[in-house]
């Protein structure tokens, strides 16, 4: 069997790893020069390919329970297998986030590269999809070139980070066979927040509790790393926020989750002026409170425990890690077969499933992948 894999990231390597091994004759068509730049860039360049802490619960899509069923086919353990048979030793960090034991995410890359080199895979570079079609066949118009398979799985990503190929303009190959495209934003991004709120605090970074308030009500909690930036925040605690906030939403940051009220109160009254706040936060951040306080106790105390920040938006596709959004999981089978054109499945982030940050959106690259290509072998 002919099978066009579009698209060489985790989940596009991945399918055709597993079409290969199953002795299909499989074209991997990516639009770079590389396989697997995102992938190798992931995690801060140490490879956060899955999470212990694994569910539905964890994901974003227009049908969760259709990614339970996925993930109670594939699910961390099977990633954790999947990898380790290809080589290397992949290990939770204290917070359950799984990482090869080298940190190298591109070590990762490697793996797949050197599993679809044995297998012999057909992989073209400079190889980018304008146009699919079917006439009984599909064909695949890159360039002067036309391919054609009996079955495509197409994996050609979301809109974020557009540096490692992924515009979104792969979305159009789905619509030419009458796929709807939910509508697309970043998320595992930074937050843009009310600049006067920040101003001098760019560099600072805190082990904060984030709140998410909209509206009054609390949607999300979470403690991490915050990073002041010239328009916002960041940080591991942001990021996780980002799957949630939207424009308008109230951010509340909690300086010092682990100390009660009490303590702190008592800790600003044994010095004057902003020396109130040496050793309890970072000295910049001291400052900036004291002075946003107006030297009034209460208010500083409220600012320690809820400093609020206004989401004004997010930095972007450019910035993101992920895209919510794409093409509806409702318009696929159980291994994400169209269901507009029979023999066309769909893998990763193209799809409309994000996940938490932590390993959830390889996860979810793993899993698909793996469904489709069972799919596509039977
Ligand atoms: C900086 C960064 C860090 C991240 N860290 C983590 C992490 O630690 N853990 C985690 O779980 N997730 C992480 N993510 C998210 C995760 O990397 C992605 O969700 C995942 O790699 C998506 O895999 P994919 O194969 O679906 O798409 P991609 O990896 O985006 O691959 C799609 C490929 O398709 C190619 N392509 C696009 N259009 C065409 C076309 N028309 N024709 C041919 N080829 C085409 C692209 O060039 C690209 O190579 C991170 C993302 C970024 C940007």
């Amino acid at each position: 069997m002919n099978v066009i894999v579009i698209g060489g990231g985790a989940a596009g390597m991945t399918a055709s790893v597993l079409l290969a091994r199953k002795h299909c004759n499989v074209i991997l068509l990516e639009r770079g020069e590389r396989l697997g730049r995102k992938l190798s860039a992931s995690g801060n360049g140490q490879g956060n390919v899955t999470n212990i802490d694994m569910g539905p619960e964890h994901y974003f899509s227009d049908d969760r329970k259709k990614v339970a069923r996925a993930l109670a086919r594939f699910s961390n353990a099977h990633t954790v297998r999947f990898l380790e048979e290809l080589g290397g030793i992949f290990l939770p960090d204290p917070r359950g986030r799984v990482y090869p034991a080298g940190r190298q995410a591109s070590a990762v890359t490697d793996l797949l590269r050197a599993e679809l080199a044995r297998l012999g895979v057909d992989v073209r570079f400079n190889a980018q999809v304008t146009r699919l079609s079917f006439d009984g066949n599909f064909r695949a118009v890159c360039g002067g070139q036309t391919f054609s398979a009996e079955k495509v799985i197409l994996a050609a990503g979301g809109k974020a980070a557009p540096n490692f190929g992924t515009d979104g303009s792969a979305y159009a190959l789905a619509e030419g066979f009458g796929h709807t495209v939910l509508p697309c934003s970043p998320v595992l991004v930074q937050l843009r927040c009310d600049p006067a709120r920040v101003r001098g605090l760019k560099g600072v970074r805190i082990d904060a509790l984030l709140r998410v308030v909209r509206r009054g009500k609390e949607i999300y909690a979470g403690r991490g790393d915050v990073l002041f930036t010239e328009s916002g925040v960041s940080g591991d605690a942001v990021f996780r926020a980002s799957s949630y906030a939207e424009k308008g939403d109230e951010l509340l940051l909690d300086f010092l989750p682990d100390v009660e009220e009490e303590r702190l109160r008592q800790a600003l009254k044994r010095n004057t002026g902003a020396e109130k706040l040496l050793c309890v936060v970072n000295n910049a951040l001291g400052r900036a409170l004291w002075k946003q306080s107006g030297g009034e106790e209460a208010a500083l105390l409220h600012l320690l425990k809820s400093f609020p920040l206004t989401v004004t938006g997010t930095l972007g596709f450019a910035y993101a890690q992920a895209t919510r959004g794409g093409i509806p999981l409702a318009e696929t089978d159980e291994n994400l077969q169209s269901v507009k054109r029979s023999r066309l499945y769909f893998a990763g982030e193209i799809l409309n499933v994000d996940g938490e940050c932590g390993g959830y959106n390889l996860q979810w690259a793993f899993t698909s992948a793996h469904l489709a290509a069972e799919g596509a072998l039977s």
